[in-house]
């Protein structure tokens, strides 16, 4: 999401002549957008103004903005321990950057821009073209969180779940693959819980599929209390919809889920799985996963090890549990981190193994390849399978906005490598 609000912001600071530059040595304004969903967020943010300073040591100064969540969450210390910060602007206020920069040209005092005001800012957005122009482009459909997981920051950082209207969502959509995107990523914080007028998720996707030469839809992140029926069935029948779902968990079980105040027990979660998979067995999962949360005992541990075995996740994201300051969880007696750590490693271990096997399934067998560039130059195209995967092949014609059946002949960890072939057999078809 920060990616698509950086886009955004770009496009917004166009209106008063800013324009993105990559020599950071002569920029005159220079905005940090930042996350802060994890520990050490904060001292980012100090270690990268350190650095613009001593880039800009003998220079004329140019004007710093934190934006995102940790200005929102720690803007005013931020602007009072380190005055080269000129302005904080939390992610539901970007739309007033403009206001804020030029106050700042003018020399003003450091300005805190920390509101609430998430419909201003879309309304202010909506006027503004999105000039991304990536062959996979990003779409915040959704913001914001009521779910308030006892762990997480975003409720707190980007405030109540708010959802766009659908006609501005279309728009920004046909403006994106106008702009050339072939596949659309459609963000939320919680994504699925999208409800515009009674409109949902599902509606939303169906909609959007409507748009011609756009081929590809993605969808994140879904929590699983709001994974209904609508939207399961919508795998079913979309066929722009892709067949990965990215669905996080966090735990395996049910006495820590309880505990984070997830809202869903395991036998829900893979009753939603089961569902997906009987409608589509096709469709594959990626998940979220927080190792040492507290109270975690080895054998709540094993059932999250469990699980992973069950589903089977193609790819997953698993992280130490960060006590994040404001947040319910943050005083809670933390687990022996020795501990923990080594869960998090034999996790990760489990994971990579599952994952190895999975990819291994995919060999000489054909995939179906957005590209989306060339890579550094050469004769190669980087572009991504139906699930997410990163695959390389090697072409002399330019296939960038291309779909392209391609035989997997290798991977390693991060990246499988294909070749083309126009007389591939479609029944090869990689699962
Ligand atoms: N809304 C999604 C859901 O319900 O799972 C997740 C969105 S959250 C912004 C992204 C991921 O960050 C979470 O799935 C969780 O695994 C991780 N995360 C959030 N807070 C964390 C914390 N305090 N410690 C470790 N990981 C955390
Ligand atoms: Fe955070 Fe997701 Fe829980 Fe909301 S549902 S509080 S975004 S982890």
């Amino acid at each position: 999401m920060n990616e698509y609000d950086s886009n955004r912001i770009l496009d917004l600071t166009k209106k008063i002549n800013y324009s993105e530059t990559k020599n950071i040595d002569k920029a005159n304004c220079y905005i940090l957008n930042t996350c802060h969903i994890r520990e050490k967020a904060t001292d980012k943010v100090y270690h990268e103004v350190g650095r613009l300073k001593k880039k800009f040591k003998n220079k004329l100064k140019p004007i710093v903005l934190v934006a995102g969540c940790v200005a929102q969450a720690e803007g005013e210390i931020l602007l009072k321990k380190e005055k080269y910060i000129d302005a904080v602007i939390g992610p539901q206020s970007y739309h007033q950057i403009n206001e804020t920069i030029l106050k700042l040209e003018k020399k003003s005092n450091p300005i805190n821009f920390t509101e609430f005001e998430v419909i201003e800012k879309f309304d202010s957005l909506n006027l503004v073209k999105n000039s991304c122009n990536k062959v996979s482009s990003f779409l915040t459909i959704q913001e914001g969180c009521n779910k308030f997981c006892k762990f997480c920051v975003v409720p707190y950082t980007r405030g109540a779940e708010y959802s766009r209207s659908i006609d501005e969502l279309i728009l920004e959509a046909k403006q994106l693959v106008n702009n050339g995107a072939k596949e659309i990523n459609l963000l939320g914080q919680n994504v699925n819980a999208y409800n515009y007028k009674k409109s949902r998720l599902s509606d939303l996707i169906l909609e959007i599929s409507k748009i011609e030469n756009l081929r590809r839809i993605r969808y994140t992140t879904s929590h699983p209390k709001d994974f209904t029926d609508d939207l399961i069935e919508v795998h079913k029948n979309c066929k722009k919809l892709m067949p990965l779902i990215h669905l996080p968990v966090q735990s395996g079980s049910n006495r820590i889920l309880k505990a984070m105040n997830r809202k869903h027990t395991i036998e829900e979660y893979l009753q939603i799985v089961k569902k997906i998979k009987l409608l589509n067995s096709k469709i594959n999962f990626s998940s979220d996963f927080i190792i040492g949360y507290p109270g975690e005992t080895q054998s709540d541990f094993s059932e999250t090890e469990k699980l992973m075995k069950e589903v089977r996740f193609i790819n997953s994201y698993s992280f130490l549990f960060s006590a994040r300051p404001g947040t319910p969880a943050f005083d809670l007696k933390k687990v022996n981190q020795e501990e923990a750590k080594s869960r998090l490693i034999h996790f990760q271990n489990l994971a990579e193994k599952i994952k190895i096997e999975y990819r291994e399934t995919l060999i000489n067998k054909i995939s179906s390849v957005l590209f989306e560039n060339k890579v550094n130059n050469e004769n190669r195209y980087f572009g991504r399978d139906e699930y997410s995967n990163s695959v390389i092949v090697e072409s002399n014609r330019n296939l960038v906005g291309e779909i392209k059946k391609v035989r997997i002949l290798k991977g390693n960890h991060n990246t499988l490598f294909g070749e083309i072939d126009s007389n591939l057999n479609q029944s090869n078809y990689a699962a």
